[in-house]
């Protein structure tokens, strides 16, 4: 059985966390032996999915039995606003990486912003807001004006800001530890190490006291196998399909540069849109029509939906 293996170790500026695929029995003996790299994608891809599979089964009773409780009462969880709708890494895992990404070139005007951050102020908005969603953040450089100025005004939320780290200066460093609740640095890598300039910034660091304690630091093996993005992640293009039910649409809001709202985070393209926020308020679009048609079907199951029934990934709030 192929299980994700982390190991953590922990320094006074942050908490470093390194993912990797390891396999155990006599199916790990096999992948940890064969050197034929497309057997070894095949082979794991096969175990992969057949992990999600279990998974799904597992999720579908796991959600029965707490039947109801969402779809009774959706509350806004999560927001990831996109300010700009490019990245600059070439994760394989990715359906945005700078190969892949389809999408037409956008950047969000600073009032669409402003109008989503006072709109959350006044509804008091309580939960996580993410500065980013299918994205690298720092390559819009408003990004730390932008995070200041909501942090400003969004006392009870969470702010978070997840990046790559390949444009992450030590003046931006600086900024964003400083007013962010939760800052991580994905440092994507073809050899598990940390990027020269990620360890150097780490190391000026060392003694510093942030906001964003701790900062957190994946060390992402750039070639591995995540989840499959609703079927448009490039390294496995090998669609399932999957029956329980999904939470996502009862907690999430992602946010284009446009101001339209996608179905959920795994919706890395924005094929599916339920409003624009720039037209409507952020409760309009969160209590309007097509938000609540996709929760009446994912609450009874992913498979009901044409793109969900791809989608495996399993999250539970
Ligand atoms: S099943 Fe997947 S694609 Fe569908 S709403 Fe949930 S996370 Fe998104």
């Amino acid at each position: 059985m192929m299980v994700g293996a982390t190991m953590m170790t922990s320094t006074r500026c942050g908490t470093f966390i390194i993912n990797q695929i390891h396999c155990t029995g006599v199916t790990g003996w096999l992948y940890s032996r064969i050197k034929s790299e497309t057997f070894r994608k095949g082979l794991g891809m096969w175990l992969y999915m057949r992990e999600r599979r279990l998974f799904d089964l597992f999720w579908s009773l796991h959600e029965r039995m707490r039947a109801g409780t969402y779809s009774q009462n959706p509350v806004l969880r999560a927001v990831e606003i996109e300010t700009i709708n490019r990245c600059n890494n070439d994760c394989e895992f990715c359906p945005v990486n700078r190969h892949a990404d389809t999408r037409a070139y956008a950047k969000m005007d600073q009032a669409l912003f402003e109008k989503i951050i006072n709109e959350l102020d006044q509804m008091s908005y309580a939960g996580r807001l993410h500065f980013y969603s299918n994205n690298e953040p720092l390559l819009d450089v408003r990004i730390a004006d932008w995070v200041e100025w909501a942090a400003g005004r969004l006392k009870k939320a969470r702010l978070c800001l997840y990046t790559n780290g390949l444009l992450l200066t030590d003046a931006v460093f600086k900024r964003l530890a400083s007013c962010l609740d939760e800052l991580v640095i994905d440092n994507y890598s073809d050899t598990m190490e940390l990027l020269p300039s990620i360890a150097a910034l780490l190391k000026t660091h060392q003694n510093d006291h942030f906001k964003a304690t701790p900062i957190t630091v994946n060390i992402i093996d750039k070639h591995m196998l995540r989840t499959n993005r609703s079927g448009s992640a490039p390294n496995r293009t090998m669609a399932g399909k999957f029956h329980s039910p999904c939470v996502l649409p009862f907690v999430q809001m992602v946010i284009r540069p446009n101001g339209d709202v996608s179905m959920c985070c795994n919706d890395a393209l924005g094929k599916y849109t339920l409003g624009n926020v720039r037209n409507e308020s952020i409760q309009q679009v969160w209590h309007g029509d097509k938000y609540s048609q996709l929760r009446r079907i994912t609450g009874k199951g992913r498979g009901r939906h044409e793109m969900c029934r791809h989608c495996d990934a399993f999250i539970a709030w």
